[in-house]
């Protein structure tokens, strides 16, 4: 048996942007800890495919992070169908690169509204719930892009630190009503999301170059710092982004 302060067994976790890439490996790590696991996306039949791959107890909400009518539908819909939530995990995020100079207002949107207010929105609808309890673990899926920006990628960037902000006042509003709010930056990771980097030799020698670790991050590399925060020995964690990048935003 493992040590009591990381036992989050029974609990009902929600992972947004859990279809695939870096949510679905969240969701089977909350799965394997013994939660009852909800994933979120936009298309009923990727999440259900998904929930297929991981097993018949998995569970499904389709709904748009940026809409918070769908938000606050979605979240009550699950804690009807499924019971009260005590984790959440904000990840549903994407990305779109250009120069700023070239980037379109519309695209603007896309990125914010996605990386950001989607946590917002999914995180108030929970917490409101959760504070009322007076329990409750949040953590929001920052990136190493919280901290430092290369061209092209601004928006996103903006939207990352941004949000590392939202989960420290989070923290300072929610931590009082027993509602513990942290971030996980992760560093390159290949997903579908990164697969232009990782498909372009160059970029791709440059990331193993400039990370100590010397290798691009797993899905699977994330799962022990989201299981730490959501668990009771993270309890007097509040308000830190912990950054799982092999080491990347601390070396120049
Ligand atoms: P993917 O593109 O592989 O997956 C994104 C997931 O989010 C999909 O399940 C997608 O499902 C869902 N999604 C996108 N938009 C919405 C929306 N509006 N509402 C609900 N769900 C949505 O991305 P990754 O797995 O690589 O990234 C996951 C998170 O990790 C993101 O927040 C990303 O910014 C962050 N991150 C990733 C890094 C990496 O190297 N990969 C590095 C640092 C941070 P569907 O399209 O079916 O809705």
């Amino acid at each position: 048996m493992g040590h009591p302060l990381f036992d989050i067994g029974g609990r009902t976790a929600l992972v947004t942007g859990a279809s695939r890439g870096i949510g679905l490996a969240l969701a089977r790590g909350l799965r394997e800890a013994g939660c009852t696991v909800v994933l979120n996306g936009r298309d009923r039949d990727r999440l259900d495919e998904a929930a297929a791959r991981l097993g018949d107890d998995v569970r499904t909400a389709a709904f748009d992070v940026t809409d918070g009518a769908s938000v606050e539908a979605g979240i009550a819909d699950v804690e009807e169908r499924i019971g009260p939530l005590d984790i959440l995990v904000n990840n549903a995020g994407m990305q779109l690169r250009a120069p700023l100079l070239e980037f379109a207002d519309a695209d603007w949107h896309r990125v914010l509204d996605t990386n950001l207010t989607g946590a917002f929105l999914v995180g108030r609808a929970a917490a409101r719930r959760m504070t009322e309890r007076g329990h409750g673990k949040i953590v929001n899926i920052c990136s190493l892009q919280s901290e430092v920006v290369r061209p092209g990628i601004a928006p996103y960037a903006a939207a990352k630190g941004a949000l590392k902000m939202l989960t420290k006042g989070m923290c300072a509003e929610w931590g009082p009503l027993g509602v513990q709010v942290n971030g996980l930056g992760p560093g390159y990771i290949e997903t579908e999301l990164t697969r232009p980097l990782v498909e372009d030799e160059e970029f791709g020698a440059w990331v193993r170059g400039r990370t100590p670790a010397g290798r691009w991050g797993r899905t699977e590399d994330l799962v022990g710092g989201v299981l730490f925060l959501a668990s009771p020995a993270a309890d007097f964690v509040g308000g830190q982004i912990l950054y799982v990048d092999g080491g990347m935003t601390s070396v120049l």
